[in-house]
């Protein structure tokens, strides 16, 4: 089976913006920003989405995402984040590798 890009990322084989990197998880930014610090933290287990995942490979992954989001609105000084995850093509799932989006808040005018 070809491997999915978030795999290729993981292996070091196509290159990330990567802001968090430990032997469980890696967390790069988005190619295609929704908002500014828009980033993905990825589990290096392979699973397919949350229908899958095993429960404490979900729960070190959310656990990660809060912390690594947390750092990034501090760091953009904006309010708060969305925590997004995109499970099945109809679900607007693309990329098939469980991945968690964080998009922080849009600053204040
Ligand atoms: P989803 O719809 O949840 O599967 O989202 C997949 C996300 O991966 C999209 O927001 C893409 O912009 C993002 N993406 C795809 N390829 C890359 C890449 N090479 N580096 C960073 N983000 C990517």
């Amino acid at each position: 089976m070809e491997k999915t890009i978030f795999q290729k990322i993981i292996d070091k084989e196509a290159d990330a913006k990567i802001l968090f990197e430990n032997k469980k998880v890696i967390a790069f930014y988005d190619i295609n920003p929704k908002t500014k610090g828009h980033f993905l933290v990825v589990p290096k287990v392979f699973s397919r989405n949350l229908k899958t995942i095993k429960e404490k490979d979900m729960t070190y992954l959310f656990k990660i995402a809060r912390k690594l989001a947390l750092k990034e609105i501090k760091k953009l000084n904006v309010e708060g984040f969305r925590l997004i995850v995109n499970n099945e093509p109809c679900s607007k799932q693309v990329v098939f590798h469980t991945h968690v989006h964080i998009i922080p808040s849009e600053s204040e005018k």
